[in-house]
């Protein structure tokens, strides 16, 4: 049998050894049979979905990804970020900023930012979408829009009939719409 190196992913948060992908999730080599001195792994399975080796990479390098198609056991489907915390614990976190109308949480759905409160008796009625002309709103750019009202950079979207234009987006005086600038 031929040997082959191993599937590295990135750094151990823990302890800096390598990462290597195993047939069922991503481990550090000091937590191998061999090698007990460390004990950080990453699931290949989170919620329900199968992560890539790209994603655990980028996990590893500290950031924090926003993803979609994770699943309840009861079948609902969800969107989170996820990082890795100081004690080297995955987290999965569906609140991604603070309601620049209301002061409450904006949850990442599926399809838009809601803000918690927009069930609520008072109605909040903040929520963004996602897809802003054919743009797909990074956690960068919610995170601006929410604390600052604008997106840290402009952002490339599509007219109608396809043509690429840059410009930042910016949420009206009212907070309750995005107009470009
Ligand atoms: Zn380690
Ligand atoms: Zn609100």
């Amino acid at each position: 049998m031929d040997e082959t190196p191993p599937i590295v992913a990135g750094c151990c948060p823990k302890c800096g050894k390598k990462v290597i992908k195993t047939c069922k999730d991503y481990r550090c080599e000091g937590a191998m049979p061999t090698d007990k001195s460390c004990d950080f792994y990453i699931s290949s399975l989170i919620c329900n979905r199968r992560m890539s080796d790209n994603e655990i990479s980028a996990l590893l390098r500290g950031k924090t990804l926003l993803l979609d198609g994770f699943s309840k056991n009861d079948g609902k489907i969800f969107s989170s970020t996820l990082h890795i915390d100081q004690s080297g614990q995955i987290v999965v976190n569906s609140k991604i900023a603070v309601c620049p109308r209301c002061g409450g949480a904006v949850y990442v759905g599926t399809k838009a930012f809601n803000c918690q409160n927009q069930m609520a008796p008072e109605k909040c009625p903040f929520v963004i979408w996602r897809n802003y002309s054919g743009h797909e709103l990074s956690l960068a750019d919610i995170q601006g829009l929410c604390a600052n009202g604008v997106t840290p950079d402009e952002v490339t979207m599509l007219t109608e009939d396809g043509k690429q234009y840059h410009k930042r987006l910016m949420l009206s005086p009212e907070k309750d719409k995005i107009i470009k600038i």
